[in-house]
């Protein structure tokens, strides 16, 4: 099934993210996470890339047994470290297996380090080989605090609007803490012009660890509230997931209620803290 298709429906839908191994070593337990995380019936499931890592051979793998449990699944491609020899013969894997959708992706640059006369520049060139392709579905990322290589929101904004041009067909959101921020991007986008669905992305955070980690990579604003639940259980890991958990599900419920029908969860491998956000939507999601 599209991805198009089951977010446009009127429905509001749930989906998880699983992350794959470095190593083969770890393949099976990721596998264990995965498969409890598709018993819960997402309306999908998105597999990440690792660009230029071992993982990047086990994206289609694991997305090729999602399709068998009957779970949607979304491979994300990476490009910028790709020739395009390499994604021809990963987009020709993923379609010999049956997986209809992409999240086309730059893929980040290690810092510190320039690539020489990248095939790729931007994902809105994948995006444009992989609609010359074949009948995929295509995603992309946006953000909704920006970028962080982008000099503005607006200049940002203008690289969405090629992404879509390109074949981009719904935008899936960077993590975001405060929903005003997301409500307020998606009115800039459909004032640019920019009206494919959009997906929004909620990372549940579980433990103190993660907020410094999440802070270098995407530059969220933290709102106080939130800022005052990781001072006050920070030290305290249960009661840390508990309090992740109550805060992620209150931004999905405000969501939904204001008309964000889609929503997608950053679960990192993590089959409690999905089931735990399924079971308090269980009626919302009926
Ligand atoms: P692009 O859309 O190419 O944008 C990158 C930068 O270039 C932006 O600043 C943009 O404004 C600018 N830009 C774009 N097009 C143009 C243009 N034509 N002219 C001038 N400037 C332009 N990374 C992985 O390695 N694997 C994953 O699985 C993965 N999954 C992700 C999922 C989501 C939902 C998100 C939000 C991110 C994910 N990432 C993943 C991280 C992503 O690869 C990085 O954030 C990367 O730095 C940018 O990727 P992009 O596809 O958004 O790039």
């Amino acid at each position: 099934m599209k991805i198009t298709d089951i977010i446009t429906s009127p429905k509001p839908s749930l989906s998880f993210e699983v992350f794959p191994p470095k190593t083969s070593d770890n393949f099976e337990s990721v596998m264990q996470a995965t498969e409890a995380i598709a018993e819960l019936e997402p309306s999908f499931m998105s597999v990440t890339y690792g660009a230029g890592g071992g993982t990047s051979l086990y994206t289609a793998e694991i997305a090729s047994r999602l399709l068998q449990k009957n779970v949607t699944p979304i491979a994300h491609l990476s490009c910028i470290s790709s020739t395009k020899e390499q994604i021809h013969t990963l987009l020709a894997d993923l379609k010999q297996r049956g997986i209809q959708n992409i999240l086309a992706l730059r893929g980040d640059i290690p810092q510190g380090m320039t690539i020489e006369n990248p095939q790729y520049r931007y994902a809105s060139e994948l995006t444009a080989e992989i609609r010359s392709f074949g009948s995929f579905c295509i995603g992309g990322a946006c953000y909704p605090e920006s970028h962080p290589e982008s000099k503005d929101g607006k200049s940002d904004i203008e690289s969405l609007k090629i992404k879509v041009e390109s074949g981009c067909e719904f935008l899936t959101t960077q993590m975001f803490f405060d929903n005003d921020i997301l409500y307020n991007f998606m009115y800039r986008l459909l004032k640019a012009g920019v009206n494919v669905p959009v997906i929004a992305g909620i990372m549940p955070v579980t433990n103190a660890k993660q907020i410094k980690r999440i802070i270098s990579i995407s530059q969220n604003a933290l709102p106080q509230r939130f800022v005052r639940l990781v001072d006050r259980y920070g030290d305290n890991p249960l009661a840390m997931r508990q309090a992740g958990i109550a805060y992620a599900t209150e931004q999905i419920i405000d969501l939904y209620a204001n008309g964000v029908n889609a929503v997608h969860v950053y679960s990192m491998n993590n089959p409690f803290v999905a089931q735990s956000i399924r079971n308090n939507l269980s009626e919302i999601l009926k």
